[in-house]
């Protein structure tokens, strides 16, 4: 606690260099881990407000990001692969921020240090670890690395995803698909759900009425499960049959050599098993030792803060973040408070109160889209919410219309706002 509190103030020591510093004072140092929402978000808002007197430097492997989210629409082939590609270039333009195309390898706490991928390293004053989630293979017995060939979970959108489509494509009239859905908690609660619908859409389009889909759900309850249980009864009667614990008995485990799925109850044969594990924070972030018991990184709820160390903040899906669900405009709603906390520690910026937000639309056919939204403010010792909205059941087609307007509008503003500019 002392180290970490000498640190700190070593920190604040840079601040008072650089007030008021001359163009030749070294200038404090922010890096970001990970370039998501979360962390390509921080990293430009960083350069941005930081007008020049902080040195921001990204670090991420990837030339190019894939999003999740509007993957689902992409298997049910209402967008195109390159649609959800973008690349850096429009953030790495600016002088005032740097990107390093390479992993980072571990953080030195003491040292305040990244060590990247090829041994270099980074000294920073502050840190913001943005690094999502890692899959818990081990949770579903049977299931692997090795296994995802087989069984797809598509949870990091990429060569996962392509292959979940290629398979669902190749999915038989009177075929079976078997989707073993996440605990709590995962990335993008409705998610597994969106997924369900988009892919009885596609075996719809497809022609194939007899193909039939069942979710074995770890869960009694999910996000939006009235909206999303209505939606399947409507548009696709006869087509989705969810399981709890109650009826399935327990999810006993995988096997991809015969793609087999056994519970409590029986063993299955499907034609598509979509497995998608429990997730815990990337691992780069647990190696720091942010992480708790959960797997996942406490903070403080004002300001993205870890709580095991002040010269770091944890944005997006690694992080605890109170009543937030972990989605991609959650995450670069935190980013922008990290970032006004880090601009107050470093260049004596004046702080206020968080503000947080996050909407997720979910579609369940091409013209029917629900919604649920929160606002949140720092109470209670968590992120809490202080609004929400979550749409109706038995709505008129016209508002279920108009919201895939505003999830597709919100994809384009959300793309530019994370990455600078539409880059695809
Ligand atoms: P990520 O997006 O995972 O980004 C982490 C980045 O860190 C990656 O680029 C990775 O390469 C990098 N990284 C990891 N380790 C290191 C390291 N050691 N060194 C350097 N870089 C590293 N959210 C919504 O808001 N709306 C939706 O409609 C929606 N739909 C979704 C649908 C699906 C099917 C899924 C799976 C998710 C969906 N989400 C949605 C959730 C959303 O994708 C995530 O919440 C979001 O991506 C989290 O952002 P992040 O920045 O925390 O992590």
């Amino acid at each position: 606690m002392r180290a970490n509190r000498r640190r700190f103030l070593l920190g604040a020591a840079a601040t008072m260099t650089i007030v008021g510093a001359t163009r030749a004072a070294p200038r404090p140092r922010l890096v970001v881990v990970g370039g998501g929402p979360g962390g390509a978000t921080a990293a430009r808002y960083a350069a941005l407000l930081g007008r020049g007197k902080i040195e921001v430097t990204l670090v991420e492997p990837s030339p190019t990001y894939a999003t999740c989210f509007f993957s689902n629409l992409y298997l049910g082939g209402l967008r195109g692969w390159d649609s959800l590609v973008h690349d850096y270039r429009a953030l790495g333009s600016s002088n005032a921020l740097k990107v390093v195309p390479l992993a980072a390898a571990r953080i030195d706490r003491d040292g305040m240090t990244v060590v990247l991928e090829d041994g270099a390293m980074l000294g920073f004053d502050r840190l913001i670890m943005a690094p999502g989630i890692d899959l818990n293979y081990g949770s579903v017995p049977g299931y692997s690395e090795a296994a995802a060939e087989a069984m797809p979970h598509a949870w990091k959108a990429g060569p996962q995803t392509k292959l979940l489509k290629a398979k669902l494509d190749a999915v038989p009239d009177g075929g079976l698909i078997i989707m073993v859905a996440p605990p709590n908690p995962y990335r993008c609660p409705p998610g597994p759900y969106e997924r369900v619908s988009m892919m009885a859409h596609a075996l719809r389009s497809a022609g194939k009425p007899s193909a039939r889909i069942v979710i074995l759900d770890p869960k009694d309850k999910f996000s939006k499960m009235g909206l999303f249980q209505e939606g399947w009864e409507r548009r696709y009667p006869g087509v989705v049959e969810w399981q709890d614990p109650t009826i399935h008995g327990g999810i006993k485990g995988v096997d991809p050599a015969t793609m087999t799925v056994t519970t409590d109850f029986e063993a299955r044969r499907a034609d598509l098993v979509n497995v998608i594990p429990a997730q815990t924070a990337g691992r780069i972030a647990r190696e720091a030792g942010l992480s708790n018991v959960t797997g996942y990184c406490p903070v403080d709820p004002a300001s993205m803060r870890s709580t095991v160390d002040p010269s770091i903040f944890v944005v997006g899906d690694a992080s605890i973040a109170g009543d937030m669900p972990k989605s991609a405009f959650a995450a670069n709603s935190q980013a922008k408070t990290a970032v006004l906390a880090v601009l107050s520690d470093l260049a004596g910026a004046p702080a206020f109160p968080a503000h947080y937000e996050s909407t997720c639309w979910s579609m369940i056919t091409p013209t029917d889209c629900v919604k649920v939204d929160g606002v949140y403010e720092a109470a209670e010792g968590k992120i809490k919410e202080i609004r929400g909205f979550v749409s109706d059941t038995g709505e008129p087609d016209a508002i279920r219309r108009r919201n895939v307007d505003e999830a597709s509008a919100w994809y384009d503003a959300m793309i530019a706002d994370v990455f600078g500019s539409p880059s695809t």
